[in-house]
């Protein structure tokens, strides 16, 4: 008896690690599986679509900046690329950080890509980074870093990452009486980390969002920046598929949306050495998202 109890304890005791092992794994999975459908709806080409995109004619705002001139009712208007017969796109870049996902950060997952910021620097690549309050608490530094540098400029992704609408690929939702002060806060964090001059320019969580959410976020007077490229960098593994799908995607006045988040996109800095140097062989120029919504004024 006492040698079957000690066989049983000895066998529960190899068990007990590797039953613990399969939780833990499990957990594991379903937590990427969920940031998954979550990072990758941020480049979603069948992301929930909101109202059309108004006229992309622009106009400066009161910092100088350019913008688009508000919608009807109190809606924000939106952007998704200009309307321009010249070769010139925008690469943009979400900085990527949920507002639960600082455990994970504490494990060591980086939320950041230093390399990539590195490589647009290295290739003179002007670009938009969109980022949430959350990635500025995170990565001070870096924001700061990013918004200092005149090669870039930045905009705001939310402060939380939530959603603005229901059903957003498992994102939690904001309800509407927050949605307004996310965004503020997201403003906030941003100043905070350092970055004095942020752009009036707003990006949804996951692409989703609906005339309530526009309306709700009227008043703040930014504009929002959507895309008409999804460049696939989400989760990818071949950053010539992510290069290739780019260059498939592109025309005049394109906005394409990439990641600035290593832990969910861990090839985009190569394909974005890859993208740049054949984007430019094809005549292509880049720039930040102000000067094509400033070139689409003049294009109509
Ligand atoms: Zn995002």
């Amino acid at each position: 008896m006492p040698a079957r109890r000690t066989a049983a304890m000895a066998v529960a005791s190899q068990v007990r690690p590797y039953v613990g092992a399969v939780i833990f794994l499990v957990r594991r999975i379903a937590a990427v599986c969920v940031a998954c459908a979550v990072f990758a709806a941020c480049g979603a080409p069948n992301a929930p679509r909101g109202p059309e995109q108004r006229s992309a004619r622009s106009s400066a705002s009161a910092s100088g900046e350019a913008a688009l001139t508000p919608g009807s009712g109190g809606l924000m208007p939106v952007f998704k690329s200009a309307r321009t017969q010249k070769k010139t796109i925008a690469l943009t870049f979400d900085a990527d950080m949920t507002a639960d996902e600082g455990p994970r950060a504490a494990d060591g997952e980086r939320f950041d890509n230093p390399e990539l910021i590195d490589a647009l620097r290295e290739l003179k690549v002007p670009a938009t980074v969109f980022m949430t309050g959350r990635w500025a608490d995170q990565y001070p530094e870096e924001a700061r870093g990013i918004g200092q540098d005149p090669l870039f400029e930045v905009a705001n992704h939310s402060y939380s990452h939530y959603s603005f609408t229901d059903g957003c690929y498992g994102l939690p939702v904001l309800p509407e009486s927050r949605m307004r002060s996310d965004v503020e806060r997201g403003f906030t964090a941003i100043r905070n980390a350092g970055v004095a001059h942020p752009m009036p320019y707003f990006r949804f969580p996951g692409g989703c969002y609906d005339n309530r959410a526009l309306r709700a976020l009227g008043p703040l007077g930014v504009t929002v920046v959507q895309w008409d490229v999804v460049s696939g960098d989400a989760f990818a593994t071949d950053p010539d598929a992510v290069a290739r799908q780019v260059l498939r995607g592109v025309r005049p006045g394109s906005v394409v949306v990439m990641h600035c988040t290593r832990s969910a996109a861990p090839v985009t800095e190569p394909a974005v050495r890859a993208l740049v140097p054949e984007l430019r062989r094809q005549g292509y120029r880049l720039v930040k998202v102000s000067e094509l919504m400033g070139a689409s004024g003049g294009g109509g």
